[in-house]
């Protein structure tokens, strides 16, 4: 299937985890594929040499996505080398969990800017861009989370919440110019991020999923796919949750 052939998509934090699975699925389905993460390590470099295997233009780039001024400055350089961008995937997300009584000023700002700014920065550049082109799609990965809320992660909780909140005000906003945007709601998706967690807390997960099992990162790029394509071509300012029904 080409599903995506001819688009541009520029994928945040894409060097691991969902995000590489989002760029690998894009690449797959015929897209040219930019990505960003805080450093173009070996692991990066692995990233992009399989994208390339798809036979897809492919480009990895180093900005911090919760910096308004490396955004712009990559958006520039993406545009520049590949012409259009179709497919905005802000992925780039981090955690630093701690119960309220005990939160820093530091856990607060840092979960904020990496995983909500970073969405308005990138939105914010690609707005113009996409208008011009009088199309777009925009995915957000907000989480369960978001929604439920959870003990610990009111930084997190929050942040995924404001990506709601942000989706259906541009979706509204930018419908007339032919943009999509909407969010995706994982649930507990086996990555990095999460084996991060204490064995326990993964096991007591996992048996509260109707459907038994942590999602992986291929599970949320489908959704992603779906998103991203034609296929979706009159679904904007939605929140599609992947979650096994963990939540519903
Ligand atoms: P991950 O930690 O494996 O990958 C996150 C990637 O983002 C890493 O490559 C990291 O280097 C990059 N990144 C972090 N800060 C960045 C910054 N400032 N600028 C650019 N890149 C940055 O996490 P994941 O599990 O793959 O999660 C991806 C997204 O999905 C996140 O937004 C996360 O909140 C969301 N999500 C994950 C789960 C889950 O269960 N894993 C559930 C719900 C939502």
């Amino acid at each position: 299937m080409d599903l995506l052939k001819g688009k541009t998509a520029l994928v945040t934090g894409a060097a691991r985890g969902i995000g590489k699975a989002i760029a690998l699925k894009y690449a797959s389905e015929g897209a040219n594929v930019a990505f960003t993460d805080l450093v173009i390590n070996d692991g990066a470099q692995r990233t992009l040499s399989e994208i390339e295997a798809h036979g897809v233009k492919a480009k990895a780039y180093a900005a911090d996505a919760s910096s308004f001024g490396e955004t712009e400055k990559v958006v520039a350089q993406v545009l520049a080398e590949f012409g259009r961008i179709d497919i905005l995937v802000n992925n780039a997300g981090i955690t630093k969990d701690a119960l309220m009584l005990r939160m820093s000023e530091e856990q607060w700002d840092a979960v904020i800017n990496v995983n909500l700014k970073s969405a308005f920065n990138f939105i914010h550049a690609l707005v113009p861009i996409m208008s011009r082109q009088r199309g777009g799609s925009i995915i957000s990965l907000s989480s369960v989370v978001g929604i439920t809320g959870n003990p610990g992660q009111s930084n997190y909780a929050a942040s995924k919440a404001g990506l709601i909140g942000l989706t259906k005000s541009v979706a509204k906003e930018m419908g007339p110019r032919g943009i999509r945007a909407n969010c995706i709601a994982p649930g507990f998706i086996i990555s990095e991020m999460t084996e991060a967690l204490p064995e326990d807390v993964r096991e007591n997960w996992v048996k509260n999923i109707p459907l038994r099992r942590g999602g992986t990162p291929e599970d949320v790029a489908n959704v992603a796919l779906f998103l991203a394509s034609d296929l979706a071509g009159y679904v904007s300012g939605q929140v599609l949750n992947c979650c096994g029904a963990m939540y519903c």
